[in-house]
C-alpha cells in the first residue's frame, strides 16, 4: 500500500520510511503540514502516518483540512503529547488511531494492518483472491496451497491489484501505489514485474489494458 508518513523529527521519519519499505509499502515522507495537504490533494494514499506538533500547519490543522475535503482516508496520527484531551480533539478531528511517541514498532505495524484491513472491509490478515492467499504480515504467497517466492515489489504490485479486483488501474495508479515517488523506478520495471507475477501465477491473473493499465477480474 501507499503511505504518507507526516513527520518533522528526522530521525523518526527515516526510521518510520525504512520499516514501512522494508515490509513492501510504497512511503513518501513530508516534514510539514502545508506540504502534506497538498500532497493529500493531489495524490492518493492508502494511509497516513501524522504527527501533531509540525511546522507551518500543526497535525489538527491537517486533520481539519483533509476531512473537510471529504477525504477518508486512514489516518494514525503519531504524537508525544499524551494528554487525555489531545487524544481526544485528534480522535474527533477524524483520526482513526492513535499511538503515543515512543512506541513500540510492531505495534505500529500491527495498528497499520488493522486500520488498512479495515478500510478494505477484511476481517482477516490474510487476503483471498480464489485460489490465492497474501498474508502482508508474513510477506507469504500461497497459491494452490504451494508456496510462492515473491519479491517485496512483485509482493506489493499483486496485493495492489488483488485489493482492487474488478477494478482497471491506470498505469500511474499502480506505480504511485507501488513505488512511491522517490523510488529509482526503471522505465519498464511495472512490466518486468507483471510478466514475474504472471510467470510465477497464471498467465491470465493479470489483463493488460491496452493504453489504460491493469486489471484483476473481481473476485472469482
Ligand atoms: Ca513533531
Amino acid at each position: 500500500m501507499r503511505i504518507l508518513v507526516v513527520e518533522d523529527d528526522v530521525l523518526l521519519g527515516e526510521g518510520l520510511v525504512t520499516a514501512l519499505k522494508r515490509q513492501g509499502d510504497a512511503v513518501d515522507w513530508l516534514q510539514d503540514g502545508v506540504s502534506a495537504i497538498a500532497a493529500l490533494r493531489s495524490e492518493e494514499f492508502d494511509l497516513v502516518l501524522l504527527d501533531l506538533g509540525l511546522p507551518r500547519l500543526d497535525g489538527y490543522g491537517v486533520m481539519t483540512a483533509l476531512r473537510a475535503s471529504g477525504n477518508r482516508v486512514p489516518v494514525l496520527v503519531l504524537t508525544a503529547r499524551d494528554q487525555v484531551g489531545d487524544r481526544v480533539r485528534g480522535l474527533d478531528l477524524g483520526a482513526d488511531d492513535y499511538l503515543v511517541k515512543p512506541f513500540d514498532l510492531n505495534e505500529l505495524l500491527a495498528r497499520i494492518r488493522a486500520l488498512h484491513r479495515r478500510a478494505q472491509g477484511q476481517t482477516s490478515n490474510v487476503i483471498a483472491y480464489g485460489e490465492l492467499r497474501l498474508d502482508p504480515a508474513a510477506h507469504l504467497c500461497t497459491y494452490k496451497g504451494r508456496m510462492i517466492d515473491l519479491p517485496r515489489r512483485e509482493f506489493a504490485l499483486l496485493r495492489c491489484l488483488v485489493e482492487n479486483a474488478g477494478r482497471v488501474l491506470t498505469r500511474d495508479a499502480v506505480v504511485q501505489k507501488v513505488y512511491g515517488w522517490d523510488e529509482t523506478l526503471e522505465s519498464n520495471a511495472l512490466e518486468v514485474h507483471v510478466h514475474h507475477l504472471r510467470k510465477k501465477l497464471y498467465p491470465e491473473l493479470i489483463r493488460t489494458i491496452r493504453g489504460v493499465g491493469y486489471m484483476v477480474e473481481a473476485a472469482p
